[in-house]
C-alpha cells in the first residue's frame, strides 16, 4: 500500500547547525499490517510519522502510496489525499473545546461530500464502534482522557482511513486505560485498516505483530 524509500529529513537551527533526524529510511505498510516505531524520545518518531501522514513534505526520498509520488502532488490534491486515506491520532486528544463531541467527530467529514443526513449516520456509528453514544452532546471538557482520546480515534476513523496512524496515543492515559484505548486501536485492524503506532513503550509495541526499532536516523525491523 505504502512505501518509503531512502527518506531523509533534517533541522537546520538558526545558528545554521544541522540535525539530520531521519538518515535513510525505507519502510513498507501493506493493507491490514499492525505495525509499531518504537525509539527514545527524540529519535524522531514523531519527524517519520508526520512524514506518513503526508503533514510534512519537507523531506529527501520516495514516498509512493498505491504507487502515486506524494512528494510530487501538488498541495491541494495531496490534502485530498491525506484526508481520504489516512486517520491521525495525537498523543493529547488534540479536541476542539468549543465544539460538542458530535461536531469534533463529524468535522473530517467537512471536506467530503456528505448528505447531513449520512453525516448524523455516520458519526453515531463511529462514536458507537468507540463506546461513546451517549456522550455525543457533551463537551470536551465534560469527558475522562480515556474518553477524549476514544474521541480523537473515531474522528480518526470517520473518513473510514487506509491507514491509522497513533503517535504515542496512550501517554497521558493510565495503564488501565491506555489498555483500552490500545485494544481499541488494535480492534480497528480487524476492519482492514492498516496501524502504524509511535511509541516509546514496549507494553504497547509488544502487542503489534512488526516493530521497527528507530535509532541514528535508520529503522531497523526487531526479530
Ligand atoms: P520523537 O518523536 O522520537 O521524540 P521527534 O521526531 O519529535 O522525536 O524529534 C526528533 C529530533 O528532531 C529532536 O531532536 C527534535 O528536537 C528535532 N525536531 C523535531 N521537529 C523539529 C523542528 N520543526 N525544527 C527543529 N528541530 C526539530
Ligand atoms: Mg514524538
Amino acid at each position: 500500500m505504502l512505501k518509503l524509500v531512502n527518506i531523509r529529513r533534517k533541522f537546520v537551527s538558526g545558528k545554521q547547525q544541522k540535525l539530520q533526524v531521519l538518515d535513510g529510511i525505507n519502510l513498507e505498510i501493506d493493507s491490514g499490517d499492525l505495525i509499531s516505531v518504537v525509539g527514545k524520545s527524540g529519535a524522531g518518531k514523531s519527524t517519520l510519522l508526520n512524514i506518513i501522514s503526508m503533514l510534512d513534505n519537507q523531506y529527501e526520498g520516495e514516498y509512493f502510496f498505491d504507487d502515486l509520488n506524494i512528494k510530487k502532488m501538488n498541495e491541494k490534491k495531496r490534502f485530498g489525499f491525506r484526508v481520504s486515506n489516512i486517520g491521525y491520532v495525537f498523543q493529547s486528544s488534540n479536541l476542539i473545546n468549543e465544539y460538542t463531541v458530535f461536531e469534533n467527530v463529524e468535522m473530517p467529514l467537512g471536506y467530503k461530500n456528505v448528505s447531513k443526513k449520512d453525516r448524523r449516520k455516520l458519526v453515531k456509528k463511529v462514536l458507537d464502534d468507540v463506546g461513546l453514544k451517549d456522550k455525543l452532546k457533551n463537551y470536551p471538557v465534560e469527558l475522562s482522557g480515556g474518553e477524549q482520546q476514544r474521541v480523537a480515534i473515531a474522528r480518526a476513523l470517520i473518513t473510514k482511513p487506509r491507514l491509522l496512524v497513533a503517535d504515542e496515543p496512550t501517554g497521558n492515559l493510565d495503564s488501565k486505560t491506555g489498555k483500552q484505548i490500545m485494544d481499541l486501536i488494535c480492534s480497528v485492524r480487524d476492519s482492514g485498516t492498516s496501524v502504524c503506532i509511535v511509541t516509546h513503550d514496549t507494553d504497547i509495541s509488544k502487542r503489534t505483530e512488526k516493530i521497527f526499532q528507530l535509532s541514528d536516523g535508520i529503522l531497523n525491523e526487531q526479530e
